[in-house]
């Protein structure tokens, strides 16, 4: 299967494009995260026509709300980098990008609590987002986002390489036009993915693609308010609980005979890692070998534990 594609801010994958013109490599991301991604380097500056070096800009609270500027001119770039934004956003998502890794504190890039300078004198506070990550959120709300600083945490890094995925494989179950019946197999096929994630994801998207269909709408249009719908649900990291119920609810569906020593070592093992004493990688690997033993390895199986964040290592540290 073709890799997922995720794009990110340029400096992070090695390129020498900061103000100051060093790169601030994320090496998870451009080394050993590679392998199994496919990476799309973006820098906004640059792409709005800035030099490297160039002066530091940033983001200015004044009487026209939160613009983007450069001080030492006072060059006010905001127009300029909303447009580029618009029309990168409708590029990326074009080109199917499954994620978007952005670099933090940048004006342009950081997700969330970015540096806003008074107009005048005064602290910045930290409230801010940069235009291009503002932008692209607000036009793609189903593609999912992180900054690198989150992705140090096993956990997040985890919980995006999973929803990156999630949105890889919806994309490829739709390549060749949406209908009522896929998009129905893809809910079906992804219910413990989603169980394991989120509280109540499930019941609401499947009320969802029933609204939907019952309204008459086109079903790429059902099937896109569909993954908005779940990111937005995915947009919480999930819990250890929440993934044993769902180890727990897929051994179930196994039929397997009550007193079968397999099925007893899974549950002590999902039990040990309820209880944080084992890696959740532990009873996935358990599960999956009792699967395979018991015939073929369903699908939906392999969902709990997708192959970009065991690969990349990362399921082995949660
Ligand atoms: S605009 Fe974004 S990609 Fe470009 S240097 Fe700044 S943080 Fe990096």
């Amino acid at each position: 299967m073709e890799k997922p594609l995720v794009a990110a801010s340029a400096c992070l994958l090695g390129s020498p494009v900061r103000y100051n013109g060093d790169a601030c490599e994320f090496r998870p991301l451009s080394r050993r995260w590679s392998e199994h991604l496919k990476l799309l380097p973006v820098c906004p500056e640059v792409g709005i026509g800035l030099g490297t070096p160039r002066p530091t800009i940033r983001l200015s609270r004044g009487p026209d709300g939160v613009r983007l500027v450069e001080p030492r001119s006072g060059n006010d770039l905001t127009d300029k980098m909303v447009a580029w934004a618009q029309r990168t956003s409708d590029d990326l998502a074009g080109l199917g990008v499954d994620g978007l890794v952005l670099k933090k504190d940048s004006p342009s890039c950081g997700v969330e609590r970015v540096k806003v300078h008074p107009a005048k004198e005064g602290r910045p506070t930290r409230d801010g987002v940069g235009v291009f990550a503002m932008v692209f959120m607000a036009l793609n709300p189903q593609i999912p986002v992180i900054e690198e600083g989150r992705l140090n945490d096993p956990n997040q890094a985890e919980h995006f390489l999973a929803r990156v995925h999630f949105h890889h494989r919806w994309k490829v179950a739709g390549q060749d036009g949406w209908t009522a019946q896929r998009l129905m197999n893809f809910h079906q096929e992804h219910k413990i993915f989603l169980v394991a994630r989120t509280a109540d994801a499930k019941r609401k998207l499947g009320r969802s693609i029933a609204a939907g269909f019952d309204a008459g709408l086109p079903a790429a249009e059902v099937a896109l308010t569909y993954m908005i719908e779940a990111q937005h649900h995915l947009n919480v990291l999930p819990r250890r609980g929440r993934f044993a119920h769902a180890m727990e609810r897929a051994l179930a569906r196994m039929d397997l005979a009550l007193s079968s020593p397999g099925r007893e070592q899974v549950i002590r093992s999902i039990h040990a890692y309820r209880k944080g004493e084992l890696p959740r990688m532990a009873p996935l690997v358990l599960l999956d070998h009792l699967a395979g033993s018991a015939g073929s390895v369903p699908p939906w199986l392999g969902h709990l534990s997708n192959p970009v964040p065991a690969a990349t290592g990362v399921l082995a540290r949660v």
